[in-house]
């Protein structure tokens, strides 16, 4: 097994308003952030790997070129002659951000499609990471291959981490949803929920309802975050709570989650220890939130 932190998922392209009826393009997605910040947060002997399907047209180019800048391999992301990527606009109205997408075509619904590919693609990984939305946008079959994958990779010793990030939107209903996340973290080393997302969609009364719901679905540990309260890690033997050091400036929690999720990962494949894991998480979530944008630069170069 290499030293390799593998995401699963979809990254679409972000066009956001620059003015009047202009836009700069950027590429956004969950398990994309949690990508990027895990390849600033591994050590360089590790390798971040990307399982993502594309087209081969030039924006599906653009895309691979900034995930290759980004110090991320390429080498897992399925190649499709008649798809392309998914896209949403930001749009602006008085102040208040809405979206609008383009992605039930997006080439990233069929990352799972092929499963020599998908076989491959995880076969040497330490650790494979993945989301609510990376199994909302798979057709139903393929989450099962998806789910085979990760079974196959768990028997040859591989973690499995799970952030459930629920988007009701994309699954086709909602008792869907809940049942293929539970299964999901069944299969899943670490599940990492953020609280908000479960009180609204599976009603839990507090994070440790949310822990013990995933222990019971078969998840080995489960880290709830909870914006400024405290983080929950439990496992069937143990529960601790960490409280996270207080943010005074918060300017856009968009990734705090998914950079969260990087930086304790990164740091549990490093040291294996739980609470330097839940600070160096916490520590760089408080960073990124108290930036504009997904994506936050706020690393010492190498
Ligand atoms: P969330 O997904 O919103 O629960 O946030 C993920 C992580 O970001 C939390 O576990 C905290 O470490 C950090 N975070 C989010 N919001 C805040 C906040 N208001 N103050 C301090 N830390 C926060």
């Amino acid at each position: 097994m290499s030293k390799t932190f593998l995401a699963a998922g979809e990254c679409m392209v972000e066009m956001a308003p620059t003015g009047q009826g202009t836009f700069s393009m950027g590429f956004a997605g969950d398990t994309l952030n949690t990508a990027w910040y895990a390849r600033k947060c591994l050590p360089s002997d590790w390798n971040v790997g990307y399982c993502t399907a594309v087209g081969r047209d030039q924006v599906s180019e653009q895309m691979l070129d900034f995930l290759t800048q980004s110090g991320i391999d390429v080498g897992p992301v399925r190649r499709l002659d008649d798809r392309t990527v998914g896209l949403y606009m930001i749009q602006l109205k008085n102040g208040e951000r809405s979206f609008a997408y383009w992605r039930s075509q997006a080439a990233a619904r069929q990352l799972a499609a092929d499963i020599d590919h998908l076989q491959t693609a995880v076969a040497d990984a330490a650790l494979i990471y993945f989301s609510g939305i990376t199994l909302a946008i798979l057709p139903e079959r393929d989450r099962d291959t998806f789910f085979s994958a990760l079974k196959a990779a768990r028997a040859r010793g591989a973690k499995t981490a799970f952030d459930p990030n629920l988007r009701p939107r994309l699954w086709e209903t909602e008792d869907t949803m809940r049942a293929c996340v539970t299964e999901a973290a069944g299969l899943c080393d670490f599940v990492m929920p953020s609280f908000e997302d479960e009180l609204a969609h599976f009603g839990d009364p507090t994070a440790d309802a949310s822990a013990g719901r995933y222990l019971a679905a078969g998840a080995d540990m489960v880290v709830v975050k909870n914006g400024p309260e405290e983080v929950i890690c439990a496992s069937r033997e143990n529960r601790e709570a960490f409280q996270p050091k207080p943010v005074a400036n918060i300017v856009d929690t968009t990734a705090a989650g998914d950079s969260f999720n990087a930086a304790f990962l990164a740091e549990y494949l490093v040291s294996g220890n739980i609470a330097t894991s839940v600070d160096a998480g916490a520590r760089l979530a408080g960073t990124v939130i108290q930036n504009r944008g997904a994506l936050v630069d706020c690393f010492e170069p190498a």
